[in-house]
């Protein structure tokens, strides 16, 4: 196949939901419908569960099963779609954050009950503002829930989105009775022996002929009606390009548990999502279609494997041709490196591949040498940008527990943070250090893998701090910010990219360090050039 064909084929996407709304669920269903797995219950969740054991070992746990689930692939009506996993878990937000800057796309799954919650929320405003194009899926429509317009607003407005309908719900709960899918002009009915299936669903174009009540009984005939008919004059007509510019959201019904409504998604998805995008370098505008490979790292894996310290560096092809044994230039630090063993993705498992496309997810075995955001090219001094560090929400002092072992601590600790774990401060005054979290789960990990990767032993010191803000001064010689390095002195530190931060205690003081420095701004996320 050449290689515009092969790009033109490839759907590269995440789904993204609050914990429990359905996402683990979904992508089996997806998995199932590629013919990728045989049977439910193979894609396992990447959930972090309390309780049961203890939180370290559930840590482990959960890292095992998202080696597996990074990257799921499969092939539907000849497209080759690459399902890139998000962890749900709020602590692990920074992770779900860097994934999306790998998608082309996203898949929202909302619980029907619940309703729109706080992850969703989100995540979904990262999405926007990176204008991503977003399809909705309302999930657990065989339980009672909210009333699907009632759902479409609160879509609406929690999540700043203009939505669509391209499928609507017959009834609900216990009476629920299957699907209309506007998109395809079909009727999928819901039935017992429907549920474990894949169902085709029936041509329905004409909604007035009377076989409709027949099949859904008069009332949910009507019913049914009435609603599209309110549907079509409240909500805009689906516009692909609309969609694509993150403008316009369709939104499907289903039951993912029942298999029911993801079939009508995966058919519409697969027509109406972007192929791969072209991404914004430091330097320049990189299209999908140059036949020069660059790619970029979003995600670094340790082994699981305490005795080697091999990590897989997870790299998403923008453009060209990613070959076995070819040499690329890693950016970063100017150095030519071949890949002897580069891994493919698939449902279940990796495979050493010769050849990858954009769109494509290829993991590379390395020995530290990879960071996240670094950049590969063909020999062009090239830099993509877009995966900023947040504004960490915990901190601690991190103290070394052994003294025998302080290389190792050291050695531990860059890695850890080269890998996106946490985010590492050394304070300007004593230069001491602070890893800072999105969550507390974080240290946990943290310590643990010290102890067992690197020998190496922590304890921590709270600090009471709210936020990090990145610092960036309008002019760095004038007395202003020579006043705020002066005053603030005890609240600065450098990140690992030794740019200049300020440690707040809370809202109120960055309100008042900004009126009093006016000319110093003081932002939330490392990226702001
Ligand atoms: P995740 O946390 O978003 O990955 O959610 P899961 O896929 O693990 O689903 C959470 C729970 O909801 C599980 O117990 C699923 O069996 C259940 N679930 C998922 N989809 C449906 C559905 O369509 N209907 C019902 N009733 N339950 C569902």
């Amino acid at each position: 196949m050449e290689f515009l064909d092969e790009l033109q084929r490839r759907r590269t996407f995440g789904i993204i939901s609050h914990p429990d709304a359905g996402k683990t669920t979904l992508t089996e269903k997806l998995l199932l419908f590629g013919g990728a797995i045989q049977e439910a219950g193979a894609v396992k969740s990447n959930k972090i569960k309390k309780g049961a054991t203890s939180d370290f070992m559930e840590i482990e746990r959960q890292r095992g099963i998202s080696v597996a689930t990074s990257v799921l692939a499969f092939i539907y009506k000849d497209k080759k779609i690459n399902i890139l996993d998000t962890p749900g878990h709020k602590d692990f937000a920074e992770d779900t954050f860097r994934t999306l800057t790998a998608v082309d796309s996203v898949i929202v799954v909302i619980d029907v009950a619940k309703g729109v919650e706080a992850q969703t929320e989100k995540l979904v405003e990262v999405c926007r503002m990176r204008n991503i194009p977003i399809i909705v899926f309302i999930n657990k429509l065989d339980r009672e829930g909210k009333d699907a317009f009632d759902l479409l607003d609160e879509v609406e407005q929690k999540l700043g989105l203009k939505v669509t309908p391209l499928s609507f719900p017959i009834g609900m709960g216990y009476d629920f009775k299957g699907i209309y899918n506007i998109w395809g002009k079909k009727l999928n009915l819901f039935s017992e022996e429907n549920k474990q299936t894949i169902s085709e669903g029936v041509e329905f174009s004409d909604l007035d002929d009377p076989e409709l009540d027949r099949i859904v009984g008069e009332d949910a005939a009507e019913t049914l009606r009435e609603e599209l008919e309110l549907v079509y004059e409240v909500y805009p007509k689906f516009d692909k390009e609309e969609y694509l510019n993150g403008a316009l959201q369709p939104v499907f019904f289903g039951s993912a548990l029942n298999n029911f409504g993801v079939k009508e998604l995966l058919d519409c998805f697969t027509e109406i999502a972007p192929t791969p995008q072209p991404k914004m370098s430091e330097e320049r505008l990189v299209d999908s279609k140059e036949d020069k490979l660059t790619g970029f790292v979003f995600k670094i894996h340790a082994n699981m494997d305490p005795k080697h310290r091999d990590r897989l560096a997870f790299v998403k092809i923008v453009s060209g041709t990613f070959k076995r044994n070819a040499p690329y230039l890693h950016v970063r630090n100017g150095k030519k490196m071949k890949f002897s063993s580069p891994n493919a993705f698939f449902a279940e498992k990796k495979e050493i591949v010769e050849e990858s496309f954009p769109g494509d997810i290829v993991g590379l075995h390395d020995t530290g040498n990879f960071k996240i955001g670094d950049t590969l090219t063909e020999g062009e001094n090239l830099n993509f940008k877009g995966i900023p560090s947040f504004s960490p929400e915990h901190f601690r002092y991190v103290n070394n527990a052994d003294p025998m072992k302080s290389k190792q601590l050291q050695k531990g600790l860059i890695q850890l943070m080269d890998e996106g774990v946490a985010q590492l401060f050394t304070l300007e005054m004593n230069g001491r250090k602070v890893i800072g979290t999105v969550g507390a789960l974080q240290y946990e990990v943290i310590q643990y893998r010290l102890e067992h990767e690197y020998g190496a032993k922590c304890t921590y010191e709270n600090l009471p701090m709210h936020k990090v803000c990145w610092v960036d001064p309008e002019d760095a010689k004038n007395d202003e910010y020579k006043d705020f390095k002066r005053t603030k002195q005890r609240y600065l530190a450098k990140d690992k990219q030794g740019q200049l931060v300020f440690f707040a205690d809370s809202a109120f003081t960055i309100q008042m360090t900004q009126s009093k420095y006016p000319s110093v701004k003081l932002h939330f996320t490392s990226e702001f050039k």
